[in-house]
């Protein structure tokens, strides 16, 4: 992990930049910037643990609560608040494996779709209209893409160095597309009055 040393404004002695309080007089520091995976003290890759994840959020989140700050200073409440927004901003990022994977990619993905892409959304566009009128059909097809999707997910490679950068960012805009074809689905059935059995 990747930490700064910084000094702390209440006591002046020295203590870490991605941590939210003075490792020697507990005081809420100013928050400078700290990246996802360093703020929550998760491992970077792809695979994470969530329920630690989620056990480290809540725990600061516990400890930045308003509440603990009813009686500090404007500045000290303004810090409080600015850790806060990046713990849930992070913990956004890492907890949804789509995000996940964007932050891990750590650049602008562009947004052009590649051809095969458009290919395939044509297909599936054309196929949703198709079988619109049987029940059936429309639920074997979203069971289909949800295993497209698990595929994908199953071989998205765990860290993503230089080497992996471009297939990882292939997968990422396949996986974005498939997201939003789910969602178009989940509309479809809503408009369709469906009901899963
Ligand atoms: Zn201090």
């Amino acid at each position: 992990m990747s930490s700064l040393e910084v000094i702390c404004w209440h006591c002046h002695g020295s203590t870490v930049d991605t941590e939210p309080f003075c490792q020697r007089c507990h005081t809420i520091l100013e928050y400078k910037g700290v990246p996802p995976f360093e703020l929550l003290h998760i491992e970077k890759g792809f695979s994470i643990d969530l329920k630690k994840l989620e056990r480290i959020y809540f725990d600061f989140m516990a400890r930045l609560h308003p509440d603990r700050f009813a009686r500090a200073s404007n500045q000290e409440k303004s810090f409080a608040l600015q850790w806060s927004s990046a713990f849930n901003d992070a913990y956004a990022k890492l907890k949804d494996p789509l995000k996940r994977l964007k932050t891990l990619i750590n650049e602008e993905v562009p947004d052009i779709q590649s051809p095969i892409i458009l290919q395939q959304a044509m297909e599936d566009q054309e196929k949703l209209v198709q079988i619109q009128r049987d029940h059936k059909a429309v639920q074997d097809f979203e069971k289909d893409v949800q295993k497209r999707i698990q595929d994908l997910y199953a071989s998205v490679p765990n860290s993503i160095g230089t080497q992996q950068k471009k297939e990882a960012s292939d997968l990422y805009l396949r996986l974005k597309y498939l997201d939003t074809l789910m969602r178009n689905i989940y509309s479809f059935k809503r408009k369709h009055a469906f009901t899963d059995s």
